[in-house]
């Protein structure tokens, strides 16, 4: 299946953008993080339907005995894991489409702000919608993030996940600190869908 690659890989223009700052011999860190927005970059994180993480997620929860379908093409977002069984919803996110917040992946690119600043505004509002529809559908609904499947996180974040998933004890979405959860749960209203802390 297509990886959802656009195929616009003309940006491969040896445009040394990182380089005509000028301040070169600076802050190193600063030149990394703008190395993250280059077009390479985003061109790389580009929103496919089997990512790599989405993979390795599904894998792991496969391995750990459970079953899902994927892709649901019924449910708002099309989530990435649908386990009916447990009524839960995995979405796997990549950092930079879905805006993490405070996350080191997530810097925007240096060119053309505007326009990726709406459009990623716009994803993050469209999963907002998506995430309330589903909490208001019964589903518990869980977000794994890209950087939390770095190597040295990923399988403490796995196992983690399998217990979320298992114990459905525990209403509701992932302990991120996305202040986006924030104006969900005061949309959310009464119902105490953020609240994980008893
Ligand atoms: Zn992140």
């Amino acid at each position: 299946m297509a990886n959802g690659n656009t195929g616009k890989t003309s940006g491969n223009t040896g445009k040394a953008g990182r380089r005509s700052g000028g301040k070169a011999g600076g802050k190193t860190g600063k030149i990394e993080k703008y190395e993250r927005g280059t077009r390479s970059y985003t061109m790389s994180h580009i929103r496919g339907k089997d990512t790599k993480i989405e993979v390795l997620v599904r894998s792991y929860l496969f391995r750990r005995g459970l079953r899902f379908r994927k892709n649901d093409k019924r449910y708002p977002g099309h989530p990435d894991i649908v386990l009916p069984k447990y009524h839960v919803i995995v979405f796997v996110n990549g950092c930079f489409w879905h805006m993490h917040e405070s996350c080191g992946k997530q810097s925007m690119p240096k060119s053309n702000v505007e326009f990726w600043n709406a459009k990623l505004l716009r994803n993050r509002e469209r999963d907002c919608r998506q995430h309330r529809q589903l909490l208001a559908d019964g589903w518990r609904v869980i977000d794994v993030w890209e950087c939390e499947l770095a190597r040295k996180v990923r399988e403490e974040r796995l196992e983690r996940l399998y217990t979320q998933i298992v114990d459905s004890g525990e209403p509701h979405i992932d302990e991120t600190n996305d202040s986006r959860w924030d104006a969900l749960g005061e949309r959310a209203g009464s119902q105490d869908a953020i609240d994980t802390s008893r």
